[in-house]
């Protein structure tokens, strides 16, 4: 089959709380030709519901990676995807299931993603979707969006295997060009925030919304780690400004 591999795609469960849903949503990967998925912090697992579930995708259970947090379960990704039964599209840039499978492939050629799904009664918080650069939205009625987690996982799996079927393999960006790692991403957020902060942009009421704007901003450029150690080396030396003008005014008191 000439297709596009979709074995570098994360499927990321965070805090399921029925093992079934677990062992559906393995079932649901595996006849669509996924195979990674990522608990993290599940109430049960293993269990004998999520094995009955699977049935004929144990294997999937077997090598699914259990991670307490979602820094261990992201990291080495170059781009996260959340799902949200939620319209939430102001805050946060958003595609369709189908539309989101064609955008994954391609991201795919450049190294490891993360599909998120939430839990079953409040699914992904504001922060965990912070962490997201698209939000995935399955269509549904008007008056009800929310899917059980495991058929959301079924839905998002056969629209990247259809995806899959009929797109070619994808270029990879040359390697000074790859994306960064969200983890140097995280690095590199955290110390502006620091900066922001120190210098008096950031004020507490707004912050929230402004490092989401900025993160909004450094998505759409998707730096390459050269590039954020740039951007992290020029805060850097702001911070040792602000030090050197700091100590001058205190030795003038
Ligand atoms: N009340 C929760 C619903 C959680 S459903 C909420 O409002 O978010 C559990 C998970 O299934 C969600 O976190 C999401 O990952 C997935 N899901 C359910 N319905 C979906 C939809 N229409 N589009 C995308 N993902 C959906």
């Amino acid at each position: 089959m000439i297709g596009t591999s979709l074995q570098g795609l994360r499927i990321v469960l965070v805090e399921p709380s029925h093992p079934g849903n677990i062992g559906a949503a393995a079932r649901a990967m595996k006849v669509m030709g996924l195979r990674h998925l990522v608990l993290i912090n599940p109430r049960f697992f293993p269990d004998p519901e999520a094995t009955a579930l699977a049935s004929g995708a144990e294997d999937i259970l077997d090598t699914a990676r259990v991670c307490a947090d979602l820094d261990t379960a992201l990291q080495g990704c170059h781009k996260v995807y959340g799902t949200s039964a939620r319209d939430r599209r102001i805050q946060w840039p958003s595609s369709n299931a189908r539309e989101a499978a064609g955008e994954i492939l391609a991201d795919l050629g450049n190294g490891d993603c993360a599909l998120l799904f939430g839990r079953e009664r409040t699914g992904l918080t504001n922060a965990e979707l912070d962490r997201c650069q698209v939000l995935v939205h399955i269509p549904t009625a008007e008056e009800y969006h929310s899917l059980n987690l495991g058929q959301a996982v079924q839905v998002l799996a056969y629209e990247l295997h259809i995806a899959a079927r009929t797109t070619p393999p994808q270029p990879a960006a040359p390697p000074e060009e790859q994306p960064a790692p969200v983890e140097d991403m995280e690095g590199f957020y955290g110390h502006l925030q620091h900066v922001l902060r120190r210098s008096g942009f950031l004020q507490d009421l707004r912050a929230t919304r402004m490092m989401r704007r900025l993160r909004r901003l450094f998505d759409r450029a998707r730096p390459s780690r050269n590039e954020v150690n740039i951007l992290r080396g020029i805060l850097t030396e702001i911070e040792r400004w602000a030090a050197k003008v700091d100590r001058k005014d205190q030795d003038s008191l």
